[in-house]
């Protein structure tokens, strides 16, 4: 039930249709019996700067950003938080005492995704796509300590001028290159992240970037597409022994962090996961 001390958070985007966000939030705060909702707010791009000023006044306590806003926004945040600002993108602000902070927990989401499994310390990532997902990633890893990342794009030149941010903000030479190059990369890796929407619903069995026959046991693979929640990807990897890493779990954690900064809470991890599964296996 709304009340008159019902506390708003929401996601803005254009569209958002798609979002699986809502049901993700409000049943993690229905679960702890929280006064708070989470609610869609749609904002074409001519309108952001408004929606912003208009989110802070109505005292609203956070959003998440998503497609086209994560960086346009940066324009007109306070405070930037240190991955994100390194990023140049956010996807979750706090709205704490009318100043705007801004957060990338796509880039911690990722993380923590991977490191259910493995430890990204010392090991030797590659990853497929070179768009906003990619370039969280590839900054947050680089940080955490991963030896070596190379970068490979269906457009070289956007591996390339990731690569080079990379070296300029944080020292960090990664390789860079197009997909001719992925067979030699799987090879050499510890840990594959596909960041591109190959085998995305409803383009379910599209042929992807790898398949098993380059994969090796142990490898593990994450994608980042959760819709399905086993991509032909993933399933190419179990064929190889691989560890498969559903995007998924990045999704909720992402979540799960972006609760964390606005409530100051921890959420419960297995009713969000629910909720998320609930309406995957209903489409
Ligand atoms: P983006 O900025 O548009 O980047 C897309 C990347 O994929 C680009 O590098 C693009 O290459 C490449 N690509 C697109 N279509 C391709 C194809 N058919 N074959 C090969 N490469 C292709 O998008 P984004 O924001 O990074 O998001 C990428 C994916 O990650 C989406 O599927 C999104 O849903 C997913 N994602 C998941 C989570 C999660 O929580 N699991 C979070 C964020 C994003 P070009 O540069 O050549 O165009």
């Amino acid at each position: 039930m709304i009340t008159g001390k019902t506390r708003v958070t929401g996601i803005m985007g254009h569209p958002l249709g798609h979002s699986l966000s809502p049901i993700m939030h409000n049943a993690a705060f229905r679960s702890l019996g929280m006064d708070w909702i989470y609610v869609p707010f749609p904002v074409k791009p001519e309108n952001l700067k408004a929606a912003v000023e208009g989110l802070r006044a109505l005292g609203v306590e956070g959003v998440n950003v998503t497609i086209p806003h994560k960086e346009a926004v940066l324009e007109y945040i306070d405070d930037i938080h240190g991955t994100a600002a390194l990023i140049g993108a956010v996807n979750t602000l706090k709205f704490d005492d009318g100043t705007v902070r801004g957060y990338n927990t796509d880039a911690s989401g990722c993380l923590r995704a991977l490191e259910e499994v493995t430890s990204v310390e010392g090991s030797s990532v590659l990853i497929l796509g070179a768009g906003g997902a990619a370039r969280a990633c590839a900054f947050q890893l680089a940080e955490k300590g991963a030896s070596d990342i190379t970068i490979l794009n269906r457009t070289p030149e956007k591996a390339r001028l990731l690569a080079e941010d990379m070296a300029d903000k944080l020292g960090f030479e990664a390789s860079y290159g197009g997909y001719e190059l992925i067979q030699g990369s799987v090879k050499s890796a510890d840990i594959l992240i596909d960041t591109t929407p190959v085998g995305m619903h409803p383009h379910t069995d599209d042929r992807p970037l790898v398949g098993a026959e380059l994969m090796h046991e142990g490898l593990v693979v994450h994608d980042f597409v959760y819709n399905p929640q086993r991509t032909v990807l993933l399933r190419e990897a179990e064929r190889a022994s691989a560890i498969p890493v559903s995007g998924i779990r990045m999704l909720l954690y992402q979540g799960v962090e972006a609760f964390r900064i606005w409530t100051g809470r921890d959420p419960p991890l297995d009713v969000m996961e629910d909720a998320l599964k609930r309406v995957l296996n209903r489409d």
